[in-house]
């Protein structure tokens, strides 16, 4: 008999098996689907970057085993746009190290500080990887639940004091997945004051800054005072430039934290392939030009998406940032029956909140990687 771990066993139901199972008996059919359900991006990588990346495939000196930290000449891309974006100083020779994408770093991160029993504060709703990555090293959760009525921000007042006392490590991400908050300077002041107070780890992960709106644009942790001294910061290329198949991104910030990262990784993996890299940085190093485009594309269909739902009369926060609306499900419906009904009545596919975490409960959330969004947003309204 095959007999899994504990970890494995213990992993939280996955709630977007049913979801894909039913997707699977509404195509057979013949329904004509539309998904909102997934955050990655519709649109092609930009062919500039191809390009890079063509002609770095074809160099031998990039077929050998990389180096886990990434290339020199990466990580100072890396820190170059954090001084041209931020106006934050991270040095290339230690504060940065490349990943895997940015969801490698953060299953890999709590390994480095977790031992059996230590506490994390993960938020609820929240990435999944967060939760998870710290069971997998033996560590204890906290879920700090993001309510409407705090703007999606945890509050810092109600982690309980023994919570904290036994806490090594905190994860915050905004532009948030899955609400689409957003954090500003005084919130990251409180985090690092109470960091400080009871000596854990940060680990901010700034997936979406540059998925933003209007002229709305999102800060980084590390632009706060204090922040290098107990955190980092995750990013990644995959939602900036339409890259989430390339596997690349990166964390920088305190030097002592990300060495640790490093030594687990060098424990584990062997780093981005360099063509990778290479396309890597010339992402980077021409950031905006790149970006630009993008931004205008998710912009139009935020401003679609945000206009519809609003005259069919959901209850929801305008986005200022990411591809995510995170709206309240009608009454009389959970998320979980409303996107059952959405998909199985009008094949189309949102995430119910509770997929996120408990506190996500009374939720959906659509993603506007799709371009069919007025039709979309016709069909949801349809079903109410
Ligand atoms: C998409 C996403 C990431 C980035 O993942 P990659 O592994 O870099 O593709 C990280 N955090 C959150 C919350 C995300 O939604």
């Amino acid at each position: 008999m095959i007999e899994v771990a504990e970890r494995i066993k213990k992993l939280p139901p996955y709630l977007f098996a049913e979801i894909d199972r039913l997707k699977e008996d509404v195509r057979k059919k013949g329904v004509d689907i539309i998904d909102l359900g997934v955050g990655d991006p519709d649109i092609p990588t930009p062919m500039e970057i191809v390009s890079v990346a063509k002609d770095a495939l074809e160099d031998a000196k990039n077929h050998q085993y990389p180096s886990y930290v990434g290339m020199f000449e990466f990580r100072k891309a890396v820190a170059d746009w954090y001084k041209v974006r931020f106006d934050v100083n991270v040095n290339p020779e230690n504060e940065v190290v490349s990943l895997i994408g940015s969801k490698e770093g953060i299953a890999h991160f709590p390994l480095a500080f977790i031992n059996p029993g230590d506490f994390a504060l993960v938020p609820s709703p929240g990435y999944p990887v967060y939760p998870v990555s710290v069971m997998f090293a033996s560590g204890e959760v906290f879920y700090m639940p993001l309510k409407e009525e705090n703007s999606f921000l945890p509050v810092l007042g109600e982690i309980p004091e023994d919570i904290l006392r036994k806490t090594k490590l905190m994860f915050i991400g905004y532009p948030n997945n899955p609400t689409s908050a957003v954090a500003e300077e005084d919130f990251y002041k409180d985090v690092i004051k109470l960091a400080k107070k009871y000596d854990f780890v940060v680990a901010s992960d700034n997936a979406y800054s540059e998925i933003c709106y209007d002229s709305y644009r999102p800060i980084s942790f590390l632009e706060v005072e204090g922040a290098k001294d107990v955190g980092v910061e995750f990013h990644s290329l995959s939602k900036t430039f339409n890259m989430t198949g390339w596997r690349i991104g990166f964390a920088v910030g305190n030097k002592e934290i990300v060495n640790a990262l490093g030594k687990v990784k060098t424990n584990i993996d062997s780093g981005i392939f360099q063509a990778i890299q290479v396309a890597g940085m010339y992402a980077l190093n021409n950031a905006e030009k790149l970006n630009k485009p993008i931004r205008a594309v998710f912009q139009d269909r935020k401003d679609k998406m945000s206009d519809a739902l609003k005259k069919a009369g959901f209850e929801f926060k305008e986005p200022k940032a990411t591809f995510y609306f995170w709206v309240k499900t009608p009454k009389g419906y959970s998320s979980s029956e409303f996107t059952k009904k959405l998909l199985e009545e009008k094949g189309i596919v949102v995430t119910p909140g509770n997929g996120f975490g408990s506190a996500g409960e009374g939720y959906f959330r659509i993603s506007i990687t799709n371009p069919r969004i007025e039709e979309a947003v016709s069909r949801i309204k349809s079903a109410v």
